[in-house]
């Protein structure tokens, strides 16, 4: 039986691609719903995948379904709609999407490990960010309809695939896909979610609980635990102090939370960081339950 061709429905109800092993005919090992191996066997419909396009439609079609948790939502004809404007490209990490005042000309929505980050540059020349955007969500012309210059600066913070789609065309796509319109819509709907929520955090949670908090964040979105960030990376992301930085990563360590390598930090007690890091995330992640539900990753 080729796994190519199949979707599932797993525990939670929505359709997946296969993207693990194929173990019998009743489970299957795969990481979208976030079940463990021997917890999901919710394999409640197999169907085949929407039809192959012309352009190396098995890497794209399996990129889409698999790692783009936001495309995941749309039925099988909007995604064909939406698949058709699809490029995909690659960033390593640090490369710039957006620079301020700049136009934006392309949407871009992080597939799998990948993740991007807006940051808001400040009189003093620091950079502090303001949003980070992994698989769950996309960068540009989200609430803006059409192109229009950039307030923020992107950058690729864990470098990988993306798809991008210039504007123009996705202004197109919305106007004939009610459905595609509504996903940007509700979409938008949750960033803004994150912003109010950003904002607070940075106005009353300490840093411990922020660097905890984003640490997570991020190995939500990785999938792994295994951060390439340096702890001047770390502050100057936080727009705190190096000296900061560093006396939480080192309280981390003490408790065996964490282990620090050259340009590197491991989370080695997800449980124990999660216990140290404000409800932030948590809020965010219940509005996007209610919202776009099963879209934010988890662990
Ligand atoms: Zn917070």
């Amino acid at each position: 039986m080729s796994t190519d061709l199949l979707q599932l429905q797993c525990v939670k109800g929505r359709l997946h691609a296969l993207n693990g092993v194929f173990l019998n005919e009743n489970r299957y090992d795969h990481r979208c719903c976030g079940q463990p191996q021997n917890a999901c066997r919710g394999t409640t419909a197999l169907t085949p995948r929407f039809a192959p396009n012309a352009r190396n439609p098995t890497l794209l079609e399996r990129s889409m379904l698999d790692q783009s948790e936001l495309l995941n939502v749309l039925s099988q004809n909007d995604r064909q709609v939406l698949f058709d404007q699809l490029t995909e490209v690659h960033f390593t990490t640090g490369d710039l999407l957006y620079e301020p005042d700049q136009n934006v000309d392309f949407c871009y929505f992080p597939l799998g490990a990948s993740i991007a980050s807006y940051f808001v540059l400040t009189d003093d020349g620091s950079i502090v960010e303001t949003l980070m955007v992994g698989r769950e969500g996309a960068l540009g012309g989200i609430v803006s309809a059409g192109i229009a210059p950039s307030f923020a600066r992107a950058n690729v913070m864990n470098g990988g695939a993306f798809y991008r789609i210039p504007l123009d065309r996705l202004e197109r796509v919305k106007r004939s896909s009610p459905a595609v319109d509504a996903l940007f819509t509700r979409y938008a709907d949750c960033m803004m979610a994150q912003v109010f929520q950003s904002i607070a955090c940075n106005a009353i949670h300490t840093i411990e609980q922020r660097a905890a908090k984003w640490l997570i964040a991020a190995t939500e979105r990785i999938g792994r635990n295994d951060i390439a960030m340096t702890q001047e990376q770390l502050a100057a992301m936080m727009g705190i102090g190096r000296s900061y930085a560093s006396r939480v990563v080192q309280r981390f360590k003490l408790d065996d939370i964490v282990r620090t390598r050259r340009g590197g930090i491991e989370v080695t007690d997800a449980h124990a960081l999660s216990r140290r890091a404000c409800t932030c995330n948590a809020r965010v992640k219940r509005h996007f339950e209610r919202v776009l539900e099963g879209v934010y990753p988890a662990v």
